[in-house]
């Protein structure tokens, strides 16, 4: 007997879209097709809405153990399922401390198993001195390895040299799991000369040029080439950038590259205007490089697209300084229906590359991709829904992070996310999160 039936849908995958009806039993897609003629007691006609795989965030920090005054693991999984997310992978940083080995890692996870709303992974760390501890993190079931190239501004969770990441990537490949890191080179940044009595947005955007993020792309790409390593350059914020990764690529490197909504949707002259809830690193660029990265993105130059969610208490988001203020993009809620908003008015015929990108090629990427990632059966039966009639600015008070402040506030996103549904069952309707003692599952890679 199947517990729900979709009748009248859009729906898409990475391999394209067509008008169809999906069968659940049991959390599980048991049939697609055109026309299913069995019946079921929650049988529903979502009046041609657009169906994509649920939202698979690769890229967050809910910072829990140890600062969930900052997010949490219940609040941030509640805010990305509003945004259409159905499963994400959180970072080793910002939780205190940071997980650098097994126990921290079992630690997080036995949290979020009590409080997510989420399926999730686990991101383990990569800093000097913790390299062997890849070992027992991969044993726990981390998803990967995430390194800084700079400075995280956290001391707990210092920038990874050259030496370290080639040792890390060395034991991360007998596991096959990737390496992700988060690429600017720290001797370009500190050689950049800056006025240091300008501490404006501005100034601060200049502090971060786009030659440090390529250096370090280029770096990261010759110690995956020289280990065999599987490599993911998280947040690429510029066409340049991409390019070194497809290069690499060519010459036979397995590396992935992330780019995030906010590199697409927003540049440099908006950090200036929005100030403190703009600031991130690597930083917005100017329109140039956002109209770049779009035309990077639609040649195939993009794996997956994460929304680096990072936030952090108001008090730490204010001043006159821009190099003092807290920086990372709260955003997990928007960066799924504001991309699909932007790639509607930009490229309308691409939502099926969107799909891969959201969420088939990180699940594939990842090692989860016999259950997740795509509308197919014998897979999880994670959903977002969504509409694309009316344009409207997305208000504060509709926000269900820990602390109401986004970049998304006062964008007008043209998509908005109608149900969620994860493994079965509904998570929001009609817009509104319903409440629910379930909770998600924790994700072990598979790469076989
Ligand atoms: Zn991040």
């Amino acid at each position: 007997m199947n517990t729900l039936i979709l009748r009248n849908a859009q729906l898409v995958n990475d391999t394209g879209i067509w008008r169809g009806e999906i069968a659940v039993e049991d959390g599980v897609i048991t049939e697609v097709g055109p026309s299913i003629s069995d019946v079921s007691a929650m049988d529903l006609d979502v009046c041609g809405a657009f169906v994509f795989p649920g939202f698979i965030d690769a890229h967050v920090h809910f910072n829990e153990p140890g600062r969930e005054h900052w997010e949490g693991l219940a609040t941030g999984s509640t805010a990305l399922a509003a945004g259409g997310g159905t499963c994400f992978f959180d970072m080793p940083l910002n939780s205190d401390p940071p997980v650098l080995n097994a126990e921290e890692l079992n630690r997080k996870r036995r949290l979020a198993e009590e409080k997510s709303l989420l399926d999730f992974a686990l991101w383990g760390g990569l800093c000097p001195g913790h390299a062997d501890a890849i070992d027992e993190m991969a044993e726990a079931g981390a998803v990967g390895f995430k390194a800084f190239l700079c400075k995280s501004g956290m001391t707990e969770f210092p920038a990874t040299d050259a030496a370290t990441l080639r040792e890390g990537m060395s034991r991360a490949k007998r596991w096959n799991l990737p390496v992700a890191v988060h690429a600017e080179s720290p001797e370009m940044l500190a050689g950049v000369i800056r006025n240091a009595n300008d501490t404006s947005m501005r100034a601060f955007l200049n502090s971060r040029p786009k030659e440090a993020e390529v250096a370090a792309i280029r770096m990261a790409c010759e110690i995956a080439g020289e280990t065999g390593a599987r490599l993911h350059v998280v947040h690429v914020s510029c066409a340049e950038g991409l390019a070194v990764i497809a290069q690499a690529r060519t010459a036979g490197v397995d590396v992935s590259a992330e780019t995030c909504p906010h590199y697409l949707l927003f540049n440099a002259d908006d950090a200036v205007r929005i100030g403190a809830r703009a600031k991130c690193a690597p930083p917005l660029r100017a329109q140039e490089d956002v109209e770049a990265l779009w035309r990077a993105l639609l040649a195939g130059q993009v794996d997956t697209i994460g929304s680096d969610h990072s936030p952090a208490p108001p008090e730490m988001r204010t001043g006159e300084d821009f190099f003092q203020i807290w920086g990372g993009i709260s955003g997990c809620q928007h960066a799924f229906p504001a991309f699909l908003g932007e790639l509607r008015r930009r490229a309308p015929q691409q939502f099926a590359r969107a799909a891969g990108w959201l969420a088939a090629n990180p699940a594939s990427r990842f090692g989860l991709g016999k259950r997740k990632g795509r509308i197919a059966v014998g897979f999880d039966a994670d959903f977002a829904l969504v509409d694309f009639r009316n344009a409207t600015p997305i208000e504060g008070k509709t926000l269900l992070t820990k602390h109401p402040m986004s970049l998304y506030e006062n964008h007008r996103s043209g998509c908005h996310v109608i149900d969620v549904i994860r493994r079965g069952k509904f998570l929001v309707q009609r817009g509104e999160i319903v409440r629910t003692t379930t909770r998600g599952v924790f994700l072990r890679p598979s790469h076989e």
